[in-house]
């Protein structure tokens, strides 16, 4: 499972990388990103998923690929 920020939606709050860090990081433009990395570790995932739902203005969203 992977995420993506709609960079549009975030606030910068900094909400998404206070809950997993692994994934999300806010950039020094003040943006969240999600790595472009696989959260197949089970605490990771369920982390990533709990800092989606979490984000006030729902930028995060899973990536779809293929
Ligand atoms: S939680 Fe949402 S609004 Fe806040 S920094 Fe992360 S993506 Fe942006």
């Amino acid at each position: 499972m992977k995420f993506k920020v709609d960079k549009n939606a975030c606030i910068g709050c900094g909400a998404c990388q206070a809950i997993c860090e692994e994934i999300f990081e806010i950039k020094d433009d003040g943006y969240a990103v999600a790595k472009d990395v696989e959260a197949k570790d089970k605490q990771i995932k369920e982390d990533a998923i709990n800092a989606m739902e979490s984000c006030p203005t729902q930028a995060i969203s899973e990536k779809k690929e293929g």
